[in-house]
């Protein structure tokens, strides 16, 4: 399925509308609400990903367009899992993506003494039970798509017995899976989640925010739409494979004494080609040393994303042509690197860098005369302004703008050729310098010194036009050129995730040769390498050893050659 690619939403969405939109704008219309309020539910068990993104992005830009709220709130269930460092890098990246809470940040375990109530309540009114059956037993009654489910011999407890089993659940009295709490709802239902599902689980583990006031906890189910009616969330969003549990959803709240009735909605997952979101697999792959960590630049993680060079525009430019749809499907990689070009390309200076260096002489330059030029830093901003760039006897340009050989069609240096160095002169190549190896250490040419700014005046034209870096003052640096971590569009479809992580997603280059302007640069922020790509330095950089990453790459750098063009 990896070239069936979601079409991104742009036909009937002027103002961005999709059907959640729609729904809100009815609801607002018809009074069933008064204020749009949404929320942002992550579980801290690990860092956000791109398809948080999505969901950020929707939750918090009804919110806004429509003139309501965002809350944030973990959905802190499971302290086995949960821990403060995501807490923590979840509000970074909330941030860093341009949303804001203000003061609704919540946690679900602030509602812990309020969903036991609620649990007791439901005791009460006969609608739930303690069982004693094992986690194999209770699974095994559970029945399946065809066939109903079995009563558990535990169904019929008294609610005075069923009381008093929760409260000394409450009060730890019993081992982890000794018992459950259970709706009584009806193990025939077609809806397997409406069979009777587990409310709470013992579990005598520490939780980041409760500590040990807990040994029992409510499950997803049971706490997410009370959650929601507490903080008067009117829409609940949330990705489809939630769909068949909202019978659930609705059941809780019907029965519950709640202060509000919110309704859950759902939209497809964001799913990626080349692309793992799952947090389950992030985790291995940080936890088995594949990546340096939750930051990689390699990780599909808003924190990778970031240090990358992505900014924030660039995500939310992305998941608005993505739409919102009802309907699963598979997003291509392409659209998300069209996104973040789209957006650096009109914030990026332009640079010379070169990464792979190749000396070249210019034997009819003077030794030790330099002279500046003026680049351009943005030919499609000219309010971006120009630079002083110095030019002199020796410069360095790419490895791969020299052939000894020319194939067809290789528009850039090779001997006897003539090529613009841009913002600079026309150099012919006259001879190479080889190492006994056969390998070209160095290029000898001569400049015409009448193209001096790239042209020539009897319009003589060349076919290339190469970027250079002057060698007497280039700083060195390291570059990081990251490719796909997976080497398929749909890893892990053949089995073993693991085993399609493609062996060369990361290429370091030392001893790249940049203009002296690019020591200014600051970390994350970003600029274009000429013909290279959008690069930002790494927070690995210091002072005396520059490291850039390459955050995407140009689309057209073999096109631009061809043309051969000037600006
Ligand atoms: P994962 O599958 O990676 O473990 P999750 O759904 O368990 O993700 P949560 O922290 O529960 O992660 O997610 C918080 C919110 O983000 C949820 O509302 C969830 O629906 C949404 N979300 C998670 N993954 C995606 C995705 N790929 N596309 C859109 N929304 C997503
Ligand atoms: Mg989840």
């Amino acid at each position: 399925m990896a070239n069936s690619s979601e079409t991104p939403s742009s036909a009937g969405t002027e103002a961005g509308r999709d059907f959640i939109r729609d729904i809100i704008q009815s609801d607002l219309d018809a009074g069933r609400i008064s204020e749009v309020v949404t929320r942002f539910p992550p579980e801290p068990n690990g860092y956000l990903h791109l398809g948080h993104a999505k969901s950020i992005c929707l939750n918090f830009g009804v919110a806004q367009e429509f003139g309501g709220r965002c809350h944030l709130r973990f959905d802190d269930t499971n302290p086995t899992k949960e821990e403060q460092e995501f807490i923590d890098s979840i509000q970074a990246d909330v941030h860093w993506l341009g949303f804001d809470w203000g003061e609704h940040l919540y946690f679900a375990s602030n509602y812990f003494e309020q969903l036991y109530q609620w649990a007791e309540d439901l005791i009460g009114k006969g609608l739930a039970y303690v069982d004693d059956s094992t986690p194999d037993e209770i699974r095994e009654m559970r029945g399946t798509l065809t066939e109903p489910g079995k009563d558990s011999p535990f169904r019929d407890r008294t609610i005075a017995e069923n009381l008093d089993l929760f409260r000394r659940m409450r009060a730890g009295e019993f081992a982890n899976g000794a018992r459950v709490l259970r709706a009584k709802i009806d193990m025939a239902a077609g809806n397997i989640n409406l069979r009777d599902p587990i409310l709470y689980r013992i579990l005598h583990a520490t939780h980041p925010r409760t500590g040990d006031a807990w040994c029992i906890y409510p499950t997803y189910d049971f706490t997410h739409g009370q959650s929601d009616a507490i903080e008067h969330v009117s829409h609940s969003i949330c990705t489809l494979e939630f769909d068949d549990h909202r019978p659930l959803y609705d059941w809780f709240i019907a029965h519950l004494p709640v202060p509000s009735t919110p309704h859950q909605y759902e939209f497809a997952r964001l799913n990626l080609t080349y692309t793992v979101l799952s947090k389950r697999v992030l985790t291995r792959l940080v936890r088995d040393g594949h990546v340096s960590g939750w930051d990689d630049p390699r990780m599909p993680t808003l924190a990778g994303q970031r240090r990358r060079g992505v900014p924030p525009a660039a995500l939310r430019e992305f998941v608005k042509r993505v739409g919102v749809a009802r309907a699963n499907s598979m997003v291509d990689l392409a659209l998300y690197q069209d996104a973040l070009r789209d957006v650096l390309n009109a914030i990026s200076p332009r640079r010379m860098a070169v990464l792979r260096p190749l000396k070249v002489i210019i034997d009819n330059w003077e030794e030790g005369r330099t002279e500046t030029l003026e680049a351009v830093n943005n030919p499609e901003h000219p309010e971006m302004g120009t630079r002083p760039v110095s030019f002199g006897r020796e410069i360095y340009i790419e490895r791969d703008d020299f052939a000894l050989a020319p194939p067809p069609r290789f528009h850039r240096l090779a001997p006897g050729r003539e090529v613009r160095l841009r913002y600079a002169y026309f150099v012919t190549c006259r001879s190479v310098e080889q190492n006994a190896a056969g390998e070209v250490t160095a290029l000898h040419v001569t400049y015409d010194p009448e193209t001096r700014g790239g042209d020539a005046p009897d319009g003589r034209k060349v076919r290339g036009t190469l970027h250079w870096v002057a060698a007497h003052d280039a700083i060195t640096a390291e570059a990081r050129l990251y490719n796909q971590l997976f080497g398929r569009p749909d890893p892990g479809a053949d089995g073993d995730i693991m085993a399609d992580l493609a062996p060369d997603s990361l290429e370091v280059l030392q001893g790249c040769k940049l203009e002296p302007s690019l020591a200014g640069q600051t970390v994350g922020e970003a600029v274009q390498f000429e013909r290279l790509g959008y690069f930002c330095p790494d927070p690995d950089s210091r002072p005396d050893a520059l490291v850039f990453n390459r955050t995407v790459g140009l689309r057209d750098s073999w096109a631009k050659l061809h043309g051969g063009k000037k600006g």
